[in-house]
């Protein structure tokens, strides 16, 4: 028992992924019956996303102290966050579009469950949407969107009352710390669902589906590698007018963990320490803007969005229009906010897109077995980019340490 738990458990999933392709093309369809265990596994995470929202988002604005620092500081982070996010969804939605991921896969075999009728939303209907009309409602529907704009409500309240607010904000604080908890508890099971999920898309879809999502974590990969490398180097130079060498050098530690714990929250003291000790953030910027965009500012998962969108759309043969596009586009960024900075986030917030386009519910389960490897790269990309809107952020108010930056050997 204990040793099984020594084995850090990115090892443990990816043997569980080669053990299921192999047991999946041995066993063959009769792999259907044990696709529960994934099921359970989908399910669970599913069971976290409100709670998971409500407490991190809440904990995350009352943190932050002040409302006029959310005001000077938060408006201009608050802005890339969203510019950025806005352009990894098309970039994603780009990727899917043209290399076609989802193509030429053969769903006969996937027992169709309940398809969500695709929505002709008008936009009067989306605005009333993101309404938390009766948050027990929102709640309850797991509304993503005016949950989100419920919870920022509540921060701000939470600001705004002081002193006798804090018992309150304690509240939140502690409870978004149980519920990482809780996360971490489910993720246990991420080696079973894998498992299952990989031997019952390798025994009953074949060899098409397996190349199928190979393309799409090769595709999550090269979307991430762009975001890093051309996007948040563009930041580095043209916004904030600093040396991006120094950048990456000093954000070194932070990636390698992030891609290790597939995890923004779990990351985020270290990226803290390398935006301050690295590259000569002040310790007020980079505390509010990176606590904050661990939860909120997630371009890697934004690009994903769109992606497996587009991916689950090609591969159950859903139709797609440019309202669609747009619409995607607005949801992948708000699910990428309301994504909680753990493990799996993404995967939950596909359902919140897909419902919204038509795309049916069962791409979650048919991607689940290799979300976890494109989720460590996510990570990455998440954790680069609130580093990178940090140093901007606080180029542009004066609040960084050129020379510290530059000249820091020690990273
Ligand atoms: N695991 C990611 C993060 O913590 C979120 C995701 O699943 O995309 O940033």
């Amino acid at each position: 028992m204990t040793r099984w738990f020594a084995i850090p458990l990115w090892q443990r999933v990816v043997a569980a992924l080669i053990l299921g392709i192999i047991v999946g093309r041995i066993w063959g369809p009769g792999a259907e019956n044990i696709k529960i265990v994934g099921d359970v596994f989908v399910a669970s995470i599913k069971m976290l996303v409100v709670p998971l929202i409500f407490f991190s988002l809440v904990s995350g604005v009352a943190a932050i102290g002040d409302l006029r620092k959310l005001g000077r500081v938060g408006g201009r982070a608050m802005l890339l966050f969203v510019v950025t996010g806005q352009i990894a969804v098309w970039l994603g939605l780009w990727l899917g579009t043209v290399f076609g991921p989802g193509l030429g896969v053969d769903t006969s075999a996937i027992q169709m469950g309940v398809t969500p009728p695709p929505n002709d939303t008008t936009w009067r209907d989306m605005v009333m949407s993101i309404i938390p009309q009766s948050p027990v409602q929102v709640m309850a529907d797991v509304a993503v969107l005016p949950l989100i704009v419920f919870s920022l409500l509540i921060g701000i309240g939470i600001l705004m009352s002081g002193e006798d607010g804090a018992p309150v904000q304690k509240i939140f604080d502690s409870g978004s710390v149980v519920m990482q908890k809780v996360t971490a508890v489910v993720m246990e099971l991420t080696p079973f669902g894998v498992f299952a999920l990989m031997s019952w898309v390798a025994g009953t879809l074949g060899f098409d589906a397996l190349y199928a999502l190979a393309k799409l974590v090769g595709l999550n990969y090269l979307g991430c590698f762009l975001i890093i490398f051309v996007m948040y180097s563009g930041m580095i130079k043209f916004l904030a007018r600093l040396p991006v060498i120094h950048f990456y050098r000093g954000i070194v530690d932070a990636m390698a963990v992030s891609y290790s714990t597939a995890s923004s929250n779990a990351t985020l003291p270290v990226t803290l320490r390398c935006a301050e000790r690295n590259l000569g953030v002040s310790n007020s910027v980079a505390s509010f803007v990176i606590s904050l965009g661990a939860t909120i500012n997630m371009n890697g998962t934004a690009m994903y969005l769109g992606l497996a969108t587009l991916f689950g759309a090609q591969v159950f043969g859903v139709d797609l229009t440019w309202g669609q596009y747009f619409l995607i586009s607005i949801l992948g960024t708000l699910g990428a906010i309301g994504a909680a900075g753990i493990p799996g986030a993404g995967l939950i917030m596909m359902a919140l897109v897909f419902g919204a386009v038509g795309v049916p519910l069962e791409t979650i389960a048919f991607v689940a077995g290799v979300d976890r490897i494109m989720d460590m790269m996510r990570t990455v990309t998440n954790v680069s980019g609130d580093a990178a809107v940090a140093v901007t952020v606080a180029s542009m108010t004066g609040e960084i340490d050129r020379e510290e930056m530059i000249s820091a050997d020690d990273v």
